[in-house]
């Protein structure tokens, strides 16, 4: 009730929720009932969960911020969510995103933008900044975000929250209603590390619904980060710092913190390390040419016919309507994207733009193999700047996709990459994260580091 009762005061300003559930308390009531009589529940049974409108639900409308899947209902939950039920987390909405996903802003939501709780003025991140932005103003105590460049890590970075992206593979994308399948992972965003892995824990693990699923037994992320908090996890951790990489277009304020945290934890035993990753660079470029491959082959199932809205065309041919319905169904930034993509995958161009970016993307994932044969994690900024203001890149897609400039090499690799607040920027006050990366399917290794430095 509390938070049902903060989601009223605070949420016509923030709009962090695109639809809150209207049996929540039902729900509760039920795990207070089987509390009271005995059960053995989860010990985050009773929690609410606020969950990205990407992912699909049985009882609320999921629309991935999309005109096109306005009030669609799913037969089935998606596999997070069933497996947060089970465990008696109590959904309360669905998040706000950037349509399909696809922004840093939350901007290109059909329903409006989301507000940053720190400064109503600024954006929240994207593209899950509904479940940042619900988890930051206490709106909700966890949420669910997916991350494809950077939309869990992101976020967190620009609402003071935390955020982590799996092991490709780690989490289930089963009823995650998919962006680019070779990049998507769900993952959680929360106000502590150790909240983070406890969700973590219940959504992870394999699942054969969906055909990346890793089969691997994976660790408590819950006890690593409890392991974390406790003790000296940092004395002889080797911490790489990208050569490269501070020189992208960081603002003072960002870079301070950072270097800030770096010193913090070298005072803890920590030993810094400076590695080369000269491929980073090239990421922007190569997964903008990747995403919007696979995406202009995921959204092509919005036909009109299977999902979703149907524009009709009296006397029309299917063609019409199919044409019909997705100018009327799909924002500026889709298209745009689908265009891309369509043109990037077209015959004759195939070599020249996906396959010429899927060997850069290998390149990269050679840059991540050198340095972990030379450092335990990789830290970085989590992006340039800190939230910046509404409408200030809004037309300008090319500064928008730079924001991803970290977060996107962890995507293109498969490897987890945890955001942590590292302070508030002496330029502005605003949040600022450090991201943390690990080897693949090291994601236990974030959790013990983000608790010993949170
Ligand atoms: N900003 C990135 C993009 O626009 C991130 C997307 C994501 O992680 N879903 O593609």
């Amino acid at each position: 009730r509390a938070h049902l009762d903060r989601i009223a005061a605070v949420d016509a300003d923030i709009h962090a929720f695109l639809h809150v559930s209207d049996h929540a308390l039902e729900v509760a009531a039920d795990i207070d009932a089987r509390r009271a009589a005995g059960d053995d529940l989860h010990e985050l049974a009773g929690v609410p969960l606020a969950i990205k409108d990407v992912l699909v639900t049985t009882d609320m409308p999921s629309t991935s911020g999309s005109r096109i899947l306005d009030g669609y209902l799913s037969p089935y939950d998606a596999t997070v969510v069933a497996r947060s039920r089970a465990a008696g987390l109590v959904p309360l909405g669905k998040t706000n995103m950037d349509e399909f996903a696809m922004g840093s802003s939350t901007e290109h939501s059909a329903y409006g933008p989301t507000h940053n709780p720190w400064d109503l003025d600024r954006i929240p991140g994207g593209s899950g900044g509904g479940s940042a932005a619900a988890v930051a103003a206490f709106e909700a105590p966890l949420a669910l975000g997916s991350d494809t460049g950077g939309s869990i890590r992101q976020p967190a970075h620009v609402t003071g929250t935390v955020g982590l992206k799996p092991t490709y593979g780690g989490v289930s994308r089963f009823g995650a209603i998919a962006l680019a399948s070779s990049l998507d992972q769900v993952g959680p965003v929360t106000r502590t590390v150790l909240d983070a892995g406890l969700l973590h824990d219940v959504i992870g693990g394999h699942d054969p619904h969906d055909s990346t699923s890793l089969a691997d037994d994976w660790p408590s992320f819950a006890d690593a980060a409890r392991e974390g908090a406790r003790g000296d996890v940092l004395k002889g951790l080797r911490v790489g710092v990208i050569r490269e990489l501070p020189d992208s277009g960081f603002q003072s304020g960002v870079s301070e913190s950072f270097r800030a945290a770096l010193a913090r934890m070298e005072a803890q035993g920590a030993e810094i390390v400076e590695i080369s990753a000269p491929h980073f660079e090239y990421g922007v470029a190569a997964y903008y040419l990747i995403l919007p491959a696979e995406a202009s082959s995921n959204l092509a199932k919005f036909d009109s016919v299977r999902f979703g809205l149907r524009v009709d065309v009296p006397g029309g041919t299917v063609e019409d309507v199919m044409a019909a319905t997705r100018e009327a169904g799909f924002g500026d930034e889709v298209k745009r994207r689908i265009i891309l993509g369509t043109y990037a995958l077209s015959a004759g161009y195939y070599d020249a733009y996906y396959g010429s970016a899927q060997k850069v993307r290998t390149l990269i994932q050679q840059d991540f193999d050198q340095a972990f044969a030379q450092v335990d994690v990789i830290a970085t900024p989590t992006a340039p700047t800190t939230a910046f203001r509404l409408g200030e890149k809004i037309d300008d897609p090319m500064q928008m996709y730079l924001n991803d400039v970290a977060t996107i090499p962890a995507n293109l690799a498969g490897v987890p990459g945890i955001s942590l607040p590292s302070g508030l920027s002496v330029d502005d006050g605003l949040p600022v994260g450090i991201q943390f990366l690990a080897p693949a399917r090291q994601d236990a290794r974030l959790y013990r580091v983000g608790a010993a430095l949170e």
